[in-house]
């Protein structure tokens, strides 16, 4: 039996925005998600399911930038990307550019197990999510005051993106991402958190990576897939190939982090960004939660 591990990060980029009352919030908002995924993981549960359900917990929590928290596109509206995929399997699941999912982790999800496609978008994403029973709100829902605030005052966006990777005690890796992508955007675009391959992929060969930080750079770089590649082809280690991926990214003026674990229950969670929200179980049971 393998040991469970499980990382989680709540995006890249904020720590300026983070002013010491907020930080005991942030923190347990970490510590919550952190420990929904590794109750599934300790009780004998599958990797997808951790994973579902630390995300679950990040979107429904105002503070993160996914679901509930989500911010404004220039048009003051909400336009929500997630995706999931299945390291044994190789399935996945996406949905893009939704604006009334209340948990697009959700809606990812069933997109893997209950159709034959891997990625849906706009409002035919919405109803399949409706036809497979999953909550639908109003755009309020979405509406936080100081996500607002952000658009109106033309707040350089912060990240925020949410996202887990795990390792369960069978051996199988999973990871899923979840995001509002970043204030202001242009209605319509697409980040990297729904590519699989750029924000998300897992593959019991190497390994779970979850990525937040300037998407159109991960997706140029197809940057989870890069480091799952390199362990693969190269025999890198975890560490070396997540820090091989973020060099490169850099060298493209991007910034961001990730999170991985790879199939021996090893954890990475490099960023280049000012700081990252990030808190993991390791195999050994130690627990991390940081904000910078
Ligand atoms: N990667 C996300 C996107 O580009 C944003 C983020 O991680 O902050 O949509």
């Amino acid at each position: 039996m393998t040991r469970p591990a499980i990382a989680i990060h709540g995006g890249a980029g904020v720590m300026r925005k983070i002013t010491r009352s907020k930080e005991g919030a942030y923190l347990a908002g970490l510590t919550r998600a952190l420990e929904a995924g590794y109750r599934v993981l300790e009780k004998g549960g599958a990797s997808l399911d951790a994973v579902t359900a630390a995300v679950v917990a990040l979107e429904d929590d105002p503070l993160f930038n996914a679901g509930r928290g989500a911010v404004y596109s220039s048009a003051g509206t909400h336009e929500l990307d997630a995706s999931i995929m299945d390291g044994k399997t190789l399935r996945a699941g996406a949905v893009a550019a939704v604006s009334r999912i209340k948990n697009p982790v959700l809606a990812a999800r069933a997109v893997m197990e209950k159709s034959p496609n891997v990625l849906l978008a706009g409002r035919a994403a919405e109803q399949f999510a409706k036809r497979n029973g999953l909550a639908l709100v109003r755009p309020a829902y979405f509406h936080t005051a100081e996500r607002l605030a952000d658009l109106r005052k033309g707040r350089k966006s912060c990240h925020g993106t949410v996202g887990a990777v795990a390792l369960d005690r069978r051996g199988n890796l999973a990871a899923a991402t979840s995001t509002g992508g970043y204030t202001g955007k242009a209605p319509g675009r697409i980040g990297d958190s729904p590519i699989i391959g750029a924000g998300t992929y897992a593959d019991n060969a190497s390994c779970a990576v979850s990525g937040t930080g300037w998407g159109e750079a991960f997706i140029r770089l197809a940057i989870a897939h890069e480091v799952c590649a390199r362990m693969r082809y190269r025999g890198d280690s975890l560490a070396r190939a997540a820090a091989f991926a973020l060099a490169r990214l850099k060298r493209l003026g991007g910034d961001g982090g990730l999170v991985a674990v790879d199939r021996r229950g090893t954890i990475a969670m490099p960023f280049n960004s000012r700081g990252m929200l990030r808190a993991c179980v390791g195999s050994d049971g130690g627990r991390v939660v940081r904000i910078c």
